[in-house]
């Protein structure tokens, strides 16, 4: 915990319906919910006009259906929302060099190597006011809940209480006043499961947290937590703000329109990218020691999972083989729709041999379930020959039904088309790098 309330911490509201309903005019105001639009999908997220009805994260499409059946159920740009991500995580870096981003839509800033002319509460509420101002000009009108205070605890705890299209200081010396009377899950890492042995000894809020000492508190939830949590209890957290460091790396992925369900086919795709990878570092005279893959799942979590291996390799087979043993630690049940392979940490020398062995890999044969081109998932961006762009309103039975606006225009009209008409075409999101 620092002096000064000088870390500052942004959430972008609603954050992908919030894109959806730039995007799609008539949309706005109305219940959105992105994700939930398979068969087993969950919800990613749901417009403040959806949670009335009390959609939320992670709950099934089919319980959402239930409760907000007269929501646009929209599969989601990826493309879109990180474009987005990028313009804000540039102001972020406008006003201070560190910034640790979180997800697409959360990051935290070192305001105390931001140029502002000092660190009293003031000046940051000024600094984070003038922050989420410009947030809503360059992103074409989103809104920010920001909390600013003296660790990235209290911040991350501030940045919830004012949402949306908020703002909280909490000043520096008033922490632990916040906290007390707070619930033990505000803290992070207080699970379920640790909330439920906190609650059988008793302790419900952080001010009851607070009196329990820290050999009764390892005891209770055990060595591994136990020590932060008594930190975390009297608002102890001296975490440093981290800005993202760039590593060399070598990377190949996919995304695909229909979700992956096939594990024989998401391995088989890994084989190929390794593949590649190593045919590009080879090419490039590289070789690295960390092999990484990243995996997308339907409701849009991103896992990453990456093993470090003794000494570098450029060999493709080497970097599938690790590619597929760390895809076997994941659960990828309800199906994936990006599947990635990367190597960094790169050296210039390689070691042969890296296992002692050089089987020859099986070759897994390649097919994706459909080609992706004609696909119409509900709120993908399209473009018509005549009608101009638009977005997909729905489809089935071999027709697409389109609603021509955009961001720049008013509610359009919405016309349908063949599913296979040649003057419709999907607007294709750029290439993932
Ligand atoms: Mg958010």
């Amino acid at each position: 915990m620092r002096s000064t309330a000088s870390i500052l911490h942004l959430d972008l509201d609603a954050f992908f319906a919030a894109v959806e309903q730039r995007d799609k005019p008539s949309l706005r105001g109305k219940p959105v919910i992105v994700g939930g639009t398979g068969g087993r999908g969950v919800v990613a997220t749901a417009s403040y006009e959806a949670r009335v009805f009390g959609v939320g994260s992670a709950m099934s499409g089919r319980e959402a259906r239930a409760r907000c059946p007269n929501a646009a159920f929209l599969s989601g740009r990826f493309h879109a929302y990180r474009e987005t991500s990028t313009r804000v995580m540039e102001v972020l870096r406008d006003l201070s060099p560190l910034v640790e981003p979180l997800s697409l839509d959360e990051a935290f800033v070192d305001l105390s190597a931001a140029d502002l002319p000092d660190l009293e509460v003031a000046t940051v509420t000024e600094a984070g006011e003038r922050l989420r101002r410009r947030v809503q000009e360059v992103t074409g009108g989103l809104t920010a809940t920001v909390g600013i205070a003296s660790s990235k605890f209290l911040a991350k705890v501030a940045s919830e209480l004012d949402k949306p299209d908020g703002m909280t200081v909490v000043p520096p010396g008033a922490e632990l006043d916040l906290l007390r009377p707070m619930k033990v899950t505000v803290i992070p890492g207080v699970g379920p499961v640790t909330a439920e042995r906190l609650r059988r000894a008793g302790i419900h809020t952080i001010a009851e947290l607070e009196l329990v000492s820290e050999d009764e508190l390892v005891r209770i939830v055990g060595q591994a937590h136990g020590h932060g949590l008594w930190q975390l209890a009297r608002a102890q957290d001296s975490r440093p703000v981290l800005a993202e460091r760039e590593t060399k790396s070598i990377s190949v992925e996919g995304t695909y329109d229909n979700d992956l369900n096939d594990r024989k086919l998401m391995e088989g795709l890994l084989t190929r990218q390794a593949k590649d990878v190593g045919t590009r570092m080879r090419k490039n005279g590289f070789s690295g020691r960390t092999v990484s893959i990243k995996v997308r799942l339907h409701d849009f979590t991103t896992l990453s999972r990456s093993s470090t291996l003794s000494s570098p390799t450029d060999d493709g087979a080497t970097i599938g083989r690790v590619a597929r043993s760390l895809l076997g630690d994941l659960d990828t049940t309800g199906g994936v729709r990006l599947l990635g392979v990367g190597v960094s940490g790169l050296a210039d020398w390689v070691q042969e041999d890296l296992f002692g062995e050089t089987a020859d890999e099986e070759e897994i044969e390649v097919v994706l379930p459909e080609p992706p081109r004609r696909s119409w998932p509900p709120g993908a961006d399209v473009v018509h020959d005549d009608m101009g762009q638009g977005w997909v309103w729905g489809s089935g039975s071999g027709v697409v039904t389109v609603r021509f606006e955009t961001a720049a225009t008013p509610p359009g009209p919405v016309r349908s088309f063949k599913a296979d008409d040649p003057a419709l075409h999907r607007l294709e999101p750029p290439v993932e790098s």
